[in-house]
């Protein structure tokens, strides 16, 4: 998708402020993009917000109907200044992993470069956030939006007011090979990577997930390994703990064996129930056996603290139910 005259950024701040994109040299086919003043996505209004333990889920209200969804997240301590920003980069998603409230939804629609950078905005200026980090691990797979995704990473970059420094944002995605291989070809040897794997083999990753039926395993393998990493940097492997079905001893042993030849670090993350889904969340004893076999196969590992459950907002729970009803309709 090509960027439209209209997506450009408007800043309302900080009228100063005035960037160009260059982009004859990028893999990419984005045209020039600029900032300049005033910005009406930016004062998108914030419909809804709620907090839980220090985590803030709000949403805002697009012109066309529907919500943006983001997560402020603290970064160690709930009274932490800094903050994470989870952004979303879709309105509802077409990849529908099994497990996700958002794959529920199914897909809306891509967000605009300055929808997703709206987000921080909104955050700054409605909660007062300090953001230090950036994760597009909120609604919508980021790949199937790059275009968008990719302006939004300079537009965070190349902010003289609030910079976002490419090695403090994270691409999260389900596993599309052919977008890792044209986020690769950025060049951009900073910018974080996090890949949604969810299962030691393609047996029980394509139960969960449609993706592998198109990119398997082993292409995702080749897609991680070749994705260019800063020098103490890892790619980041997201694994959504499903009880019985993906965190026996096994399948850690498997996932070992998988990550070999691999600079990864694994996050593993108990599944956040949400309502009308089968599946169940691993107890403790075994989430922590499941690490410790990691570990001890020389895979750096650790457990995700589930931040903001009761506010819906913690990882695999955005989503607007209404939306889904209205969807159906
Ligand atoms: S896990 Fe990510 S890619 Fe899969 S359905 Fe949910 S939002 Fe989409």
């Amino acid at each position: 998708m090509r960027l439209a005259e209209r997506d450009r950024w408007r800043y309302p701040t900080d009228n100063k402020t005035h960037v160009n994109f260059q982009t004859a040299n990028l893999m990419t086919s984005l045209p020039q993009y600029s900032i300049s003043s005033s910005c009406p996505e930016a004062f998108l209004p914030v419909s809804r917000s709620q907090v839980d333990q220090g985590t803030i889920k709000f949403c805002q209200a697009t012109k066309d109907g529907f919500e943006i969804e983001s997560v402020i997240i603290p970064m160690g301590a709930e009274d932490h200044a800094w903050k994470t920003l989870c952004v979303s980069s879709q309105i509802g998603c077409a990849r529908g992993c099994t497990f996700c409230q958002t794959g529920r939804m199914g897909f809306i629609r891509n967000l605009t470069a300055n929808e997703i950078v709206g987000q921080a905005h909104a955050a700054r200026v409605r909660f007062g956030a300090q953001i230090r980090n950036v994760v597009f691990m909120g609604m919508g797979e980021p790949l199937d939006n790059l275009d968008h995704v990719v302006a939004a990473v300079r537009l965070f970059h190349e902010d003289r007011k609030h910079p976002v420094a490419r090695r403090r944002i994270t691409i999260s995605t389900v596993g599309k090979c052919a977008g890792i291989r044209r986020l690769s070809r950025l060049g951009w040897k900073r910018l974080g990577l996090a890949v949604s794997l969810n299962a030691p083999n393609d047996e029980i990753r394509s139960q969960i997930m449609p993706i592998n039926q198109t990119d398997p395993m082993d292409q995702l393998h080749e897609a991680i390994r070749s994705y260019p990493i800063r020098g103490g940097g890892h790619v980041l492997i997201e694994y959504v703990l499903l009880k019985e079905l993906n965190d026996q001893p096994d399948h850690a042993r498997e996932l070992a064996e998988y990550l070999k030849g691999l600079r990864t670090c694994v996050n593993l993350i108990p599944w956040n129930p949400c309502e009308g889904m089968a599946f169940e969340t691993p107890d403790e004893e075994t989430i922590d056996r499941f690490q410790q076999i990691l570990m001890e196969a020389g895979q750096l590992a650790f457990q995700r603290h589930t931040k903001g459950r009761n506010a819906m907002g913690a990882c695999g729970q955005l989503g607007n139910p209404a939306l889904r009803l209205a969807k159906k309709a």
